[in-house]
């Protein structure tokens, strides 16, 4: 009952900010399984997000219990005389606000599923899933048939619509392109209130625009993920560089035997960067020894900068014996500086969910929920080195706050007729800057420097024309937008959500379209 009073209230509090003429009750009278929250706790939930740094509070906040509760409430806000805004939030794992909505509703999408949707088809090879899962449970859940997702992102507490919206990329994405490239079908809700299931046959331009869509044009409330063989260990292997170009070679090599038998190729690449000494035994390079520390000083690093790749090889217990001399074979052809390299052997689950359990030292610490000031960056193959010059070994400064993961991705695996936009080359890195604001202590580890140093990195790759595409995206206004996607991409985008999302009731957060209202 106070619930319900306390939904009233927000509702009418809608009415009156927004000055809409819907009337509170008809979202009372949706009919909803699910439940329609106004409670404190759900509000303050919803307008917070793990980069710490934006807030925007929702009137209203929806725990669907099936894809019609979210169909009922898009159409409610679709068909009201003067409408309101309707956010899919998946983990609320986004940096800059993208998932949030003021004034308008939330749909928390995870947790709290009351019968939950999850089914494998052993026979064809895929899951089908509710889009607010998290990867995790997809992966347990899969795993009980022998199962897993082949296309994965480092951290699995992200749920599946969440990553489809922006692409959902790790070390598999050379070799099986991102988690976009890797969905049969989908069960969307258009920015109309209808419910829709579409793929590559079957309304394929809604499904072309949903992945990596940003949430512009449909919440994704059921999603087909395909299926391999669940290996059941990994070789987790890490060499180290001190020359970029030998680095930047033996990743660019490594990809480049996508097309090769899985004998004759590592399943994971990727690699970071390592600026300050700090680093070097830090949360996601856990498995170089503390008890024998990396001195980077002692590895003759070029400009104070050493670079690390990360590859691995899965397998089956039962061709454990041939493991070895494939990895040797393979080590063999790349130029690492000799005796760098740390080999550890882990359960396939272990080696996935290795994020969490970084995750779990810095809640102990305190240092998890600090503001993230992160930066992901798509970085065509021939500026590379320019990039390393300018900001690893320039604009860094032998400060970093955080890991950098740098990795390179066969544009092949992409479709280009999803929404997400990649530069034009055949091979791109991501760059990603993962960093952690204190406001205690060092000036280099505040909010605010780290922001100014991601806007210079900007500003150094526009001066120097570097063609760089942000992965998650953040910009401030439409003219960002339009120069983030480029001309002749900006014109499907804004084809799409007229089709889609005519009244520009999704996804306010992404800050692309102004609601219609
Ligand atoms: P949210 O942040 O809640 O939502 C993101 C956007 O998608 C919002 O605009 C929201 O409205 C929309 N949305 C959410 N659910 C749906 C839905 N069902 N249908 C339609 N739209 C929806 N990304 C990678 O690719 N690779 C990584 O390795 C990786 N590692 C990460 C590690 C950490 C610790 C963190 C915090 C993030 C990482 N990410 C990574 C980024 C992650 O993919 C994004 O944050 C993504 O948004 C997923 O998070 P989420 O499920 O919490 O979605």
């Amino acid at each position: 009952m106070a619930t319900k009073l306390l939904l009233t209230l927000a509702i009418c509090r809608l009415i009156v900010t927004v000055g809409f003429t819907f009337n509170p009750n008809d979202l009372l009278r949706l009919g909803l399984d699910g439940k329609l929250s106004a409670a404190p706790a759900d509000l303050q939930s919803a307008s917070v997000d793990f980069g710490g740094v934006y807030r925007a509070e929702p009137m209203a906040v929806l725990h669907p219990a099936t894809s019609e509760d979210v169909a009922r409430l898009v159409k409610a806000a679709y068909d009201s005389a003067r409408g309101f805004t309707v956010s899919a939030r998946g983990h609320g794992h986004s940096i800059n606000g993208q998932a949030m909505t003021r004034n308008g509703v939330v749909v928390q999408m995870s947790g709290g599923l009351k019968n939950k949707m999850l089914t494998v088809s052993e026979k064809f090879m895929y899951a089908d899933v509710w889009g607010g899962e998290l990867w995790i449970d997809v992966l347990t859940s899969t795993l009980e048939y022998g199962l897993a997702p082949k296309s994965w992102t480092d951290y699995l507490y992200l749920t599946v619509g969440g990553t489809l919206s922006n692409a959902g990329i790790s070390g598999q994405a050379f070799n099986h392109g991102p988690q976009i490239s890797n969905v049969h079908e989908l069960d969307v809700v258009t920015g109309k209130g209808e419910l829709l299931t579409c793929s590559e046959k079957e309304n394929s331009e809604l499904f072309q625009a949903v992945l990596g869509g940003l949430g512009q044009f449909g919440i994704i409330t059921r999603a087909r993920i395909a299926l391999e063989q669940a290996p059941q260990r990994v070789r987790w292997i890490r060499v180290l560089y001190s020359n970029f170009s030998t680095f930047t070679h033996d990743q660019e090599y490594l990809i480049s035997l996508h097309g090769k038998p899985s004998s004759q190729k590592f399943d994971y690449v990727e690699g970071f960067v390592i600026v300050d000494e700090g680093l070097i035994n830090n949360w996601r390079s856990s498995i170089f020894s503390p008890s024998n520390p990396v001195k980077v000083s002692s590895l003759k690093a070029e400009g104070g900068v050493l670079y690390c790749l990360e590859i691995t090889k899965n397998y089956h217990l039962t061709n454990a014996d041939t493991i070895d001399q494939e990895i040797e074979i393979l080590l063999k052809k790349l130029n690492y500086i000799p005796a760098s390299e740390f080999t550890t052997d882990l359960p396939y689950v272990d080696f996935l969910d290795r994020v969490h359990k970084a995750e779990l030292k810095l809640r102990s610490k305190g240092l998890w929920e600090v503001p993230h000031p992160w930066l992901n960056l798509f970085v065509p193959k021939s500026r590379i080195a320019e990039f390393d010059k300018g900001v690893f070994k320039g604009i860094l400064g032998n400060k970093t706050s955080g890991p950098i993961l740098i990795y390179p991705m066969n544009k092949n695996k992409w479709d280009d007729r999803s929404s997400v936009v990649t530069p034009e080359e055949d091979v791109f890195y991501l760059v990603a800057f993962l960093r952690s604001a204190l406001e205690s202590g060092d000036e280099t580890q505040t909010l605010d420097y780290l922001s100014n140093q991601n806007n210079e990195i900007l500003k150094f790759c526009e001066d120097e024309s570097i063609n760089v595409k942000q992965y998650l995206p953040h910009y401030d206004n439409q003219r960002e937008w339009r120069d983030h996607f480029g001309e002749k991409y900006w014109t499907r985008f804004q084809q799409r959500k007229l089709e889609f999302d005519p009244r520009h009731i999704l996804a306010t957060g992404q800050r692309i379209f102004m609601p219609s209202f």
